[in-house]
């Protein structure tokens, strides 16, 4: 179990303040000059070194990222960090925002200066108010105090950093879309390549980064990429905040280590299932999109990228969703169906016509009003979805419904077997 002096977001429950005197008195804004002062190949290393992975649901190592930047070219480059969050499940970032914006701010100045932008962006969506608030206030607050603009923090980078609100549509979320939305027209996904750190923003190199990604990079940073890369398990390394919902007794957003045994992270911090650990029916370990786990694998699964990948589940974005016996599991993939159907944004004909499509069949199965042999079909329509796609909503729809089929498909037999009776 982390240790209280390795939790990065000391604040997470905003029993201190967010602003920045209480930053500063957590150590935020320390010795930024002095990182800055090593230059754009120190920063890069020590984040690699670290063994960062993405928080935003990819896990793609963030130095590496960084990297990909051209090194010579006359174009300005931008820095633009997602706080979309969207993926049903997930509030991580929501309290990194309100709590910790601080944190966030200081990670944008190193990693503008990492990849040798001048100017960042922070896409948070429409339906964080009150976060947009408290993160414009706070960026005020770095402005007057010196720490964004000309000279920021005292470094010799100009960096300025805007808050751009996005309109709630979960595909802006989806990095490219997020770029066409900042530019002002329909959010819809780039076919890639070129990848964004080629032709990002206005068809300038640019990098994205999730807001948990860039909140961790000063603390990896003060306390060394090595502390980082022995939390965790080798292959993902460090702290993680899980966001874990359903049928708990204590719902929460905690920071674990990668690696933590999925039961007890449950069982330590969100009190357990409610009903007791036997009344559990099945576990989404990553946010809407990935494959649900019956009881038996959460037993012993871990979470972090490999495990659950063997396990034929994914991280995603940490988002735990427990549902107890008492749920109607057909139904609840089938109201995820439904969100993805109305998310699609409709380019690709694999995800148009097959989002909806596997939600009417997953409805009918529901219902008792569908043949055995619609089991099957249900399957082949999400292998058809599945890798055809522009962006990964294609997937991220096919995923959850071939975890049901996985691994409940006795409960969909048994439903339309009893209905027909
Ligand atoms: Fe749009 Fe779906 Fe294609 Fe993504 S996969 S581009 S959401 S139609």
């Amino acid at each position: 179990m982390l240790q209280d002096k390795d939790r990065i977001f000391q604040n997470l429950y905003g029993d201190a303040g967010w602003d920045l005197k209480s930053a500063r008195a957590r150590g935020d804004w320390g010795n930024t000059r002095d990182f800055i002062a090593k230059g754009k190949d120190f920063l890069v290393e020590e984040v690699l070194n670290s063994g960062l992975r993405g928080r935003g649901g990819a896990g793609f190592s963030t130095g590496r990222k960084w990297s990909f930047m051209p090194k010579l070219d006359n174009k300005p480059h931008y820095l633009v960090i997602n706080a979309d969050e969207s993926e049903p499940g997930t509030c991580k970032d929501r309290d990194i925002i309100r709590h910790e914006p601080h944190k966030l701010i200081e990670g944008a100045l190193l990693a503008g200066v990492a990849i040798q932008a001048h100017v960042g962006y922070i896409y948070i969506r429409g339906e964080y108010t009150r976060e947009a608030e408290r993160l414009q206030a706070a960026i005020n607050e770095a402005y007057q105090e010196g720490l964004l603009g000309k000279n920021a923090a005292g470094s010799e980078w100009d960096f300025d950093l805007y808050l751009q609100r996005g309109a709630g549509a979960y595909i802006c979320g989806e990095e490219t879309a997020l770029l066409e939305s900042m530019e002002g027209k329909k959010g819809q996904p780039r076919l890639k390549p070129p990848f964004p750190a080629i032709i990002g923003l206005y068809g300038c190199p640019t990098i994205i980064n999730n807001v948990e990604s860039i909140a961790v990079v000063p603390t990896i940073l003060r306390r060394g990429a090595s502390w980082f890369a022995g939390l965790g398990v080798p292959d993902a390394t460090g702290t993680k905040i899980f966001s874990i919902s359903g049928h708990v007794n204590k719902p929460c957003n905690v920071e674990e280590e990668l690696g933590i045994p999925l039961k007890e992270l449950i069982e330590t911090h969100a009190g357990g299932v409610r009903g007791g650990w036997d009344n559990l029916l099945a576990i989404i370990p990553g946010g809407s999109s990935v494959p649900l786990l019956p009881k038996h694998i959460c037993e012993t699964v871990k979470m972090d990228f490999e495990s659950l990948r063997s396990v034929k589940s994914g991280l995603g974005t940490a988002a735990v969703i427990v549902m107890d016996k008492s749920t109607d599991i057909i139904r609840a993939i089938a109201r995820l169906s439904k969100f993805y159907m109305h998310e699609s944004c409709g380019q690709c004909s694999p995800c148009r016509e097959g989002t909806g499509w596997m939600w009417r069949l997953l409805t009918r199965i529901a219902e008792g009003r569908a043949r055995i042999a619609d089991i099957d079909k249900l399957l082949d329509i999400s292998y058809q979805v599945e890798g055809h796609t522009i962006c990964a909503l294609g997937d991220a729809a096919a995923w959850p419904v071939q975890g049901l089929i996985r691994h409940f498909r006795d409960v969909m037999v048994t439903r339309i077997k009893q209905s027909a009776a």
